[in-house]
């Protein structure tokens, strides 16, 4: 059961606080997010009125802490949270997971001055969304062979090269950029910049036009000659990668969050389809194979929530977790997609046309198995975990 509307059904404390949060956004949610959500996957027009009311309950700064500006939740309430949103509009989590991303990198990595210069009105939505930066157009998983470059200039950065797939990219007041200061050192020679919007030499490309979550501003960003201050450098030169990594691993419970908030929303459409559509003189619910199909569906949904939720406690209790989540993430966003699918199936005819939701939880769950480290690499993770434990 979902375990905002079932907690008792769990048999695992997720805390009053977490799910109180996660209630009043899915209210939230509810009530401001779905109603346009149809209508901006028909347009993929950016939900930029959205950002305020997003940034009042703040879900643009979640994972950041209150003492740097940010909402300060832990990862369970992230989880929790980021599945509210997606049930109403998956566009519109997947906007919130990458500011949330970026602020989190700032958040973690930054010196004071800049927390205080940039957290503060990002958590308040008053320059827009931020974006994270990391992939490129010959590379996304293997991200370490990034090739925007940034030399040292006197007092500033110059970066020259192009990022790809940046979600939010399109109207971002700030981007999290991750370039190459050093050709020769590989993984060690990524360091990470904030590029405001309008810096010198930097351009935002073409919008992308997506199988779903059309509507997150998805774009490539080009730098030439694009000059940025030293103060704009995060963290130390050369330890940019390893940033961005350790940023991602708390992002694969978001995702997981974010896929099972489509997925539950399905499941819902899908079975109260089947309660009242009729054929062969009884609802399609009343075929064994439908009940068998939403009992499938149901014990692999619960499975993947139980799966997430421990990769979340197991980040907040501050322990290593990236066997732990690359697990949450590969199972969730694959229990999603034959959820979608079964739900589809379960909807007929009527699954396949556009005046029906499930048809676009159907192309929106899509991604999820690619962005934030595809399913392929989760499972080299996991691999890499256990060919370690039993190296001889
Ligand atoms: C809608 C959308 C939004 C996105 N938002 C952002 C964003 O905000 N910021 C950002 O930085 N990036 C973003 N991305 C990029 C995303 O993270 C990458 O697309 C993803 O990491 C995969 O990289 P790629 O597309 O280059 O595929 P590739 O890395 O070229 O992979 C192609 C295929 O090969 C597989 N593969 C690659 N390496 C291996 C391996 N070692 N073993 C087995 N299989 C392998 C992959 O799993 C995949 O199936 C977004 C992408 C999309 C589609």
């Amino acid at each position: 059961m979902h375990p905002i509307d079932h907690p008792e059904r769990l048999a695992f404390d997720i805390g009053e606080d977490a799910l109180q949060i996660a209630q009043t956004v899915r209210d939230f949610a509810r009530e401001r997010i779905a109603p346009g959500a149809a209508e901006r996957d028909r347009t993929s027009e950016f939900p930029m009125e959205l950002i305020p009311e997003l940034a009042e309950m703040g879900l643009l700064t979640m994972k950041v802490s209150a003492d740097d500006g940010g909402s300060g939740l832990d990862n369970t309430t992230y989880l929790l949270t980021m599945s509210a949103i997606s049930a109403a509009c998956a566009s519109t989590a997947v906007i919130c997971a990458s500011s949330n991303l970026a602020m989190s990198v700032l958040g973690r990595n930054a010196s004071a001055e800049q927390k205080e210069r940039w957290i503060p009105p990002y958590a308040r939505g008053e320059l827009g969304p931020s974006s994270f930066a990391l992939s490129e157009p010959h590379c996304g998983s293997d991200a370490a062979a990034l090739r925007t470059s940034a030399r040292r200039d006197g007092d500033d950065w110059v970066l020259d090269g192009g990022k790809m797939w940046i979600t939010s990219g399109a109207v971002a007041g700030l981007h999290v950029v991750f370039a190459r200061t050093d050709p020769d050192a590989g993984s060690r020679g990524i360091s990470c910049f904030v590029v405001e919007k309008g810096a010198p030499g930097f351009t935002i490309g073409r919008e992308e036009d997506k199988m779903g979550q059309r509507a997150s501003g998805t774009v490539a960003l080009h730098f030439e000659g694009c000059r940025v201050s030293d103060a704009n450098l995060v963290g130390k030169v050369g330890e940019g990668y390893r940033y961005a990594l350790a940023t991602l691993a708390g992002g694969r419970v978001g995702i997981a969050g974010l896929c099972l908030g489509i997925a539950e929303r399905a499941f819902e459409l899908g079975a109260r389809y089947a309660a009242e559509r009729k054929a062969f003189g009884q609802t399609v619910m009343d075929f064994q194979n439908s009940r068998f199909v939403l009992a499938d569906t149901r014990t692999e949904l619960d499975a993947a929530w139980l799966l997430a939720l421990r990769a979340a406690k197991l980040l907040d209790q501050g322990k290593e977790a990236a066997a732990e989540t690359s697990m949450a993430k590969v199972f969730a966003t694959e229990v999603a997609d034959r959820t979608v699918d079964r739900m589809l199936q379960l909807h007929g005819g009527y699954g396949y046309s556009k005046e029906y939701e499930i048809e676009r939880l159907y192309r929106d769950n899509r991604v999820t198995r690619i962005y934030e480290g595809s399913s392929e690499i989760q499972r080299l993770v996991i691999g890499r975990q256990i060919a370690a434990t039993y190296a001889g």
